[in-house]
């Protein structure tokens, strides 16, 4: 093949979906990992298997980390930087997951050792790398990325954000932060319901809509966006006030039903909070200045 050699550290379901489609690509792969027979598969199909985390990093300019955090990073990489020169020049690629600020500690740990330092947050499960739905956040060092982006692109539709290392885990954090806390909302529903004696089977289906709902009610997000800069929230949709109303009554009914208030109650505090500030006849946008970060 003409195609670059590409490293890839880390074998977990992700690391093997990313390693499978270098392969597929064309690309000559070589591996590492801690527990060697994960590379099992991968090695039958063609890929070779580095004996040392330095041999791995040594047989490609570019190297993809995909571990379980940062401080597996150190483990792996932390005997290989002893030896001087040996991340010289290469250039690594972390999609690990783990804070902004960890990212931006890597980043200089690994400048320091002479290495270009690439962050990354994976956007999709290992099933879909590979696949037109795949995209991945990148952040940290402009021309490794712009240089290592067509071996990138096999993985998933590359994001860059800026020069700024920690960047793409807060993106990732921040995509995720929606996420997790709409899969909650929708069990804690759930939960409500079935109080009632009605399956989720009932329920269920027609709540999904609630989230398709959103973006109907606020488009493309480009209208939010320039109420919260401006801070201008105007009270002519749905106030915070009468949102309050619903979030306190959420609230009532699951104490009074014995379901988990932990959420409901996260909610009311940002409504009570915003009302008190007085915010109560402005629109529930409103709700961002107590839940931003003040000072
Ligand atoms: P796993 O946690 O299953 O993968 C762990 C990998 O890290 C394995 O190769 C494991 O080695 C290695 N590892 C962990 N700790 C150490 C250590 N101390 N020293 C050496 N190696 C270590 O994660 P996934 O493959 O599922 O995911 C990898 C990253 O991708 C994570 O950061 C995850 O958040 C992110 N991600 C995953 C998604 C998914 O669908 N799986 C989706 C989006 C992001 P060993 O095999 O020896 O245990």
């Amino acid at each position: 093949s003409d195609l670059r050699p590409v490293t890839v550290i880390g074998l977990g379901p992700m690391g093997q979906a990313m390693a499978t489609a270098l392969m597929r690509a064309g690309h000559p792969v070589t591996l590492w990992n801690r527990t060697p027979s994960r590379a099992d598969a991968l090695v039958a199909g063609g890929a070779n298997l580095a004996p040392t985390p330095a041999a791995a990093v040594a047989a490609s300019q570019l190297t993809i980390l995909s571990l379980t955090d940062y401080p597996a990073m150190y483990d792996i990489l932390g005997p290989v930087a002893s030896q001087p020169g040996a991340l010289a020049g290469h250039t690594l690629v972390n999609l690990s997951s783990d804070t902004p600020d960890t990212s931006r500690q890597a980043a200089e740990w690994a400048t320091g050792h002479g290495a270009r330092f690439v962050t990354g947050g994976v956007m999709v499960p290992a099933p879909a790398i590979g696949t037109n739905e795949a995209y991945v956040f990148y952040s940290g060092a402009r021309e490794a990325f712009q240089h290592s982006e067509p071996v990138l692109r096999i993985i998933g539709e590359p994001r860059y954000l800026g020069t700024d290392p920690g960047l793409a885990q807060l993106f990732y954090q921040a995509h995720l932060d929606v996420f997790l806390t709409c899969l909650s909302s929708l069990l804690h529903a759930t939960a409500l319901v079935t109080t009632a004696g009605v399956p989720p089977a009932e329920f269920l289906p027609g709540a999904l809509t609630t989230l398709t709902d959103i973006p109907a009610m606020i488009g493309d997000g480009l209208e939010l966006a320039r109420a919260l800069e401006a801070g201008e929230h105007p009270g002519d949709l749905s106030t915070t006030r009468m949102m309050g109303a619903t979030a306190e009554h959420i609230l009532r009914t699951s104490e009074a039903l014995g379901v988990d208030v932990a959420l409901p109650k996260a909610v009311r505090s940002h409504y009570e909070r915003a009302v008190a500030a007085g915010h109560g006849d402005q629109d529930w946008t409103a709700l961002y200045e107590v839940i931003r970060a003040q000072g």
